[in-house]
């Protein structure tokens, strides 16, 4: 063994080794002992670190949950998106009293590997490192199964003990849940680590194998819509949005965090999916649209590349409205959903870019739909429809867009639906429709009726 010499910079240790005489692919370890006080979370789940808190019965509650600011902030690491440990993860922890400790992957029995006393989790599954945690607390658990699509998937659930009769019913969901998200998108990706829910003291979290709950047992977003439209009442908004990231977000993770929209915008789009399951596809739209009123076109969806920076919040919604318009365009709901599943597949626990999964769309759709990715993604213009009827002609054109952006816009005469493949050029094509023609509002433009 030898011990190395460290220098600290800021928030980076760097280590000094003889690092450039191991081979590619050779194995070797290295053991850091780290100790130091807990950076208590200001916000969370946003502005994170540790939350100590307690229970209504003065138990001892806690948590960490550290996305954006960075797991280095509880343990050393390689604190960046685009790598992840392939062989998983070991997480040994010690509660004194009669605390339950709940963590990602699965509880090891008999481990001769951790301190007596400690218990240790293991996960199988590569993980980014912000998905890595803890749950302390006085729970209750249940174990059910469901038979998934890659075989029987354990499903495990922590509420505060105090609330397992309520738990037990409101968590009843997630077995159906977790069979449309199979249905749309693949089968869960984590088997080996099985599935959990944990009751957390915030609001949520992807915590990969082990999903943060703290949406107080309501429907919707904290018990209000986040859609507007009444229709994600008839859900559990967190139970949804933080299992779909097991898809979009701990699958497929993107390697750097301006590219995020790839876990939000494919995982809100999971909302409109389970949404549809339940009530049909016509109100899994309605909802996805919804959700368009939430966007605020205040910059770029991509954030600036190397620098930490996540880009605009309109990941979210216009991230969604994204792929909901691929979706009609593509108008082939067979095709759509095998490049969902597809996605899950081509990039099985691999982190990506943005333009990894464009060419992908791309590809598998047989669309180009380069510059549409270039107006929605790297631009916060929002396309303008100008249109009027004249002389048994309909009239359009596109503003407030890239050179090459096109889309076909579908627009009801009365009697049938015409699509008009629009540019920046004025184009006309006959009409025989009625004199108002109605916009498919199933497009995210603007609209000016010259
Ligand atoms: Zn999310």
């Amino acid at each position: 063994m030898v011990v190395l010499k460290y220098a600290r910079e800021g928030n980076v240790w760097w280590i000094k080794g003889d690092f450039h005489k191991w081979k590619i692919g050779s194995t070797h370890t290295i053991y850091v002992e780290y100790e130091g006080a807990p950076h208590e979370a200001v916000r969370p789940p946003w502005d994170g670190g540790f939350t100590w808190s307690h229970d209504s019965l003065g138990n001892l509650w806690a948590s960490v949950s550290c996305q954006g600011l960075g797991a280095s902030v509880w343990w050393p690491c390689k604190d960046a998106q685009w790598d992840e440990p392939d062989s998983g993860m070991n997480l040994s922890i010690r509660a004194t009293g009669n605390a339950m400790v709940v963590s990602n992957g699965r509880w090891q029995q008999r481990s001769i590997s951790a301190p007596k006393g400690d218990m240790l989790w293991h996960v199988a599954n590569p993980i980014n490192n912000y998905d890595a945690t803890f749950y302390l607390g006085n729970y209750a658990h249940w174990h059910d199964t469901l038979i998934g699509e890659k075989g029987l998937l354990d499903l495990d659930f922590y509420p505060l003990a105090y609330h397992e009769g309520q738990a037990r019913k409101h968590f009843a969901m997630v077995k159906d849940m977790i069979h449309c998200f199979e249905y749309w998108m693949g089968p869960y990706p984590f088997y080996e680590d099985g599935y959990k829910l944990v009751e957390a003291p915030y609001l949520g979290m992807e915590h990969q194998s082990a999903v943060a709950y703290g949406n107080n047992y309501l429907m919707g977003y904290k018990g209000r819509d986040r859609s507007g439209t009444g229709i994600g009442m008839n859900f559990d908004f967190i139970i949804v949005h933080e299992s779909g990231h097991e898809w979009f977000g701990n699958n497929i993770t993107s390697k750097d965090i301006a590219d995020m929209w790839i876990h939000e915008g494919l995982t809100s789009y999971s909302e409109s999916l389970y949404a549809e399951w339940l009530l049909g596809k016509e109100k899994g739209m309605e909802y996805n649209r919804g959700g368009w009123a939430n966007i605020r076109n205040d910059k770029n969806i991509i954030g600036e590349y190397g620098v930490n920076d996540e880009g605009s919040g309109d990941m979210y919604n216009k991230g969604a409205a994204i792929i909901h318009m691929i979706r009609v365009m593509l108008n082939d709901d067979e095709k759509f959903r095998k490049m969902l599943r597809g996605m899950g597949k081509e990039f099985y626990h691999q982190t990506v870019t943005t333009t990894q999964v464009e060419e992908y769309i791309n590809n598998t759709t047989g669309l180009n739909l380069k510059p549409f990715f270039n107006q929605y993604l790297r631009t916060k213009m929002v396309p303008q429809l100008e249109y009027y009827v004249k002389d048994d002609s309909f009239h359009y054109r596109f503003t407030n867009i890239l050179p090459d952006f096109t889309m076909p816009i579908k627009v009801n005469g009365g009697r049938k639906d015409y699509i008009f493949t629009t540019t920046s050029d004025w184009q006309s094509a006959p009409w025989m429709g009625k004199k108002d023609p109605e916009i498919s509002k199933d497009f995210l433009i603007t609209k000016s009726e010259h």
